[in-house]
């Protein structure tokens, strides 16, 4: 394998075939730099999927295990000429978990994987089982008891073995990590395995494609584990390390009122997350209530001069529909996103129309029906 990782916190290397999903300290494992480019003459020739990025990818083209995801078009919001709507639930599996678990499966396979066990609130669960079918790899997956009943039809579909787990979502991570101990299966978690943030970068490489090379000001992204923020940051990073942008947009994370541990950490300027009992939330997406990458999160907030949102749980209903009559149905998770934008809005004021935002619609309204 061509890449490592590369523990967060004491800088240990380690091999991939180690299996492991944290460094032996306790540590969460990243990926150690390697050699990225961006040769855009063959990426425009390439098939419209996120893997055209091939020479910024950890793995070669044979390896790939793809359903054709990614390259999702950008459209503007209303006739705005800046504020622009990425369709990322236009997606094999209707969300953007697509990249990530594009990337992770194609891990296991080049790690010779039989088994995989990996814990979500539904939609990572649903593109890993949908991955893992392409792969042939077995599938275990553990969500809530309250996860949406589409969501576990689509789980069901893929041939995933599925567990329902009562209690928080906490409780559901820590039976998927009890499987995993007592069988030694591969952790294909999008939380900790660090190659499910090598697809979701693709997210703004997209971005840096689709404006011809620039950026927007601001992005707006939903944060529950932040594998959408910090893949899309380290995207935006390789483009800057690379000397390709000018700079990295301001990171707007968004989160929702009933499950809010990052917007709390930052009001009050914490290193640490108080650990809270999450109350009901609509957002099932981004009900976490301790996320395990809270450190690098808010890092990326601050170094990119951010905000936190927390969205009005009673504004979530009413955005879901405000962009249903523009004719963009998403799930409530993704109305959440549409609605932490209009408070982001309304706090700042009308300057903030006038800078280029894009605003990710992460999954599809026909998820989560009522
Ligand atoms: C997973 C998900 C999110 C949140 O992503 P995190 O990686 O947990 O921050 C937001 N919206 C939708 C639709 C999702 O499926
Ligand atoms: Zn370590």
């Amino acid at each position: 394998m061509k890449v490592k990782y590369k523990c967060s916190r004491c800088g240990e290397i380690h091999d991939p075939q180690t299996l492991i999903y944290r460094c032996p300290c306790g540590g969460l494992l990243d990926i150690a730099e390697f050699d990225i480019d961006f040769p855009l003459d063959k990426i425009k020739q390439r098939t419209p999927s996120l893997w055209r990025y091939e020479e910024a990818l950890p793995f070669s083209k044979s390896q790939q295990v793809t359903l054709g995801e990614g390259f999702t078009s950008m459209v503007t919001m209303d006739n705005s000429d800046n504020v622009f709507l990425k369709m990322d639930y236009m997606m094999p599996t209707l969300s953007f978990k697509d990249r990530g678990a594009s990337m992770l499966i194609t891990a296991a396979k080049a790690l010779h994987v039989k088994r995989i066990v990996a814990d979500s609130s539904g939609n990572a669960g649903t593109a890993i089982a949908a991955y893992a079918a392409k792969a042939r790899i077995k599938c275990d997956i553990f969500v809530p008891a309250s996860t949406s009943p589409n969501k576990l039809s689509q789980i069901k579909a893929y041939g995933a073995k599925l567990h329902l787990i009562p209690g928080t979502r906490e409780d559901t991570a820590d039976a998927a990590i009890k499987e995993v101990e007592a069988s030694g299966s591969f952790y294909a978690s999008h939380v900790y395995n660090p190659f499910f943030y090598q697809g979701t970068k693709t997210y703004a490489y997209e971005i840096w494609e689709d404006m011809n090379g620039n950026v927007p000001d601001a992005i707006i992204v939903p944060v529950g584990n932040g594998t959408l923020l910090l893949g899309t940051y380290y995207g935006f990073k390789d483009l800057h390390d690379k000397g390709l942008i000018p700079s990295i947009p301001k990171f707007i994370a968004v989160q929702a009122e009933g499950c809010a541990p990052l917007f709390k950490a930052f009001q009050s300027g914490a290193q640490e997350i108080e650990p809270l009992e999450p109350k009901e939330t609509q957002a099932e997406g981004i009900a976490i209530a301790n996320p395990a990458r809270h450190h690098q999160i808010l890092q990326v907030i601050k170094e990119t001069g951010g905000e936190m949102i927390a969205a009005p749980e009673q504004k979530i209903e009413d955005a879901r529909q405000e962009l249903a009559y523009k004719g963009f149905f998403v799930e409530p998770t993704s109305a959440a996103t549409y609605a932490g934008y209009l408070t982001y809005v309304a706090q700042q004021g009308n300057p903030i129309k006038n800078l280029t935002t894009v605003i990710p619609l992460c999954g599809a309204g026909l998820k989560a029906i009522k």
